[in-house]
């Protein structure tokens, strides 16, 4: 399993902000001092500006130099472009590795599904992942699939891959919570499904395996994965049920497809993520 992060994404925060440096340090941590799974690190590399407005568009990208707050949940940070910047190179760096046959998995912050073309949002200021969906499409794959089990609608995904030809994208989401959005299919080929709060497990499960299946129906070449883990029972940010075993289930069910795959970190909010990451990264890897 290769991780790709760096510790300097640890360097900016807000104090009492759900999404803290330590969601990523006491992972590292974890995963260093654990012994069941081999683990190569690896650094982000570069994103360009050229790969970068694929998805977003100018004004956003001067926006982020400017000291003002987004909003209320997305503070403006000092150099937080370049922290973006660097989430965005562990995305392209990871989309790499999948096309050599590599399990991988980005264990970087800022997150970013909720950023859109022209809007630094929850806790998000690139798109990570449709930044890598649009790399991997202009580089020679055909048919992109991604699959967001973040317990938040993936709204700057959708909104940035919307009827993009070769891009495919399936969100599982608890419904109504925030962005409010993802209550129903948009254009030819975004599929939310919607979770009511307080589902029980085994029907979130059998929900996520209806998305999977529908997603696979497409014959994706290559899998691009937003792995939030804030569908966690314990989660401070939403009501729904997941337990640390389905999150190796969730690993477990995308290797099965067969297909390359990599997986961004996105929420996660609890004590628990860095058990829920290193559960998700043994079914990955098929432990
Ligand atoms: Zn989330």
């Amino acid at each position: 399993m290769k991780v790709i992060t760096d510790e300097r994404c640890a360097e900016y925060r807000q104090p009492s902000h759900p999404e803290r440096p330590e969601r990523i340090l006491s992972t590292i941590q974890l995963l260093k001092r654990q012994t069941e799974l081999p683990i190569t690190w690896a650094s982000p590399g570069a994103a360009s500006e050229a790969v970068l407005v694929r998805a977003h568009s100018a004004e956003h990208l001067g926006r982020l130099d400017e000291p003002h707050d987004f909003d209320g949940d997305t503070p403006f940070f000092p150099r937080i472009a370049n922290y973006a910047r660097a989430s965005v190179g562990a995305a392209l760096t990871a989309l790499q590795a999948a096309r050599s046959g590599e399990s991988v998995f980005s264990l970087m912050r800022p997150p970013g599904h909720h950023a859109t073309r022209n809007r630094a949002m929850g806790f998000c200021y690139l798109s990570n992942i449709a930044i890598a969906v649009l790399e991997a499409l202009a580089t020679g794959t055909q048919r992109v699939a991604v699959f967001d089990f973040d317990v938040h609608h993936g709204n700057g995904t959708e909104a940035i891959l919307l009827n993009q030809p070769g891009a495919l994208f399936f969100s599982i989401h608890q419904f109504p919570c925030y962005p409010g959005t993802g209550g129903r299919n948009v254009g030819k080929n975004c599929f939310n499904y919607p979770v009511p709060p307080a589902t029980p497990r085994g029907e979130y499960r059998h929900i996520l395996t209806s998305a999977l299946e529908q997603m696979l129906s497409f014959k994706p070449d290559l899998l691009a994965v937003s792995a939030g883990f804030d569908c966690y029972a314990r989660d401070p940010l939403a009501q729904e049920t997941l337990e640390q075993e389905d999150f190796y289930w969730l690993g477990q069910s995308l290797r099965a497809a067969g297909i390359p795959l990599f997986s961004l970190l996105e929420g996660g909010y609890s004590n628990d993520l860095p058990e829920l990451i290193f559960a998700y990264l043994k079914g990955v890897e098929g432990k």
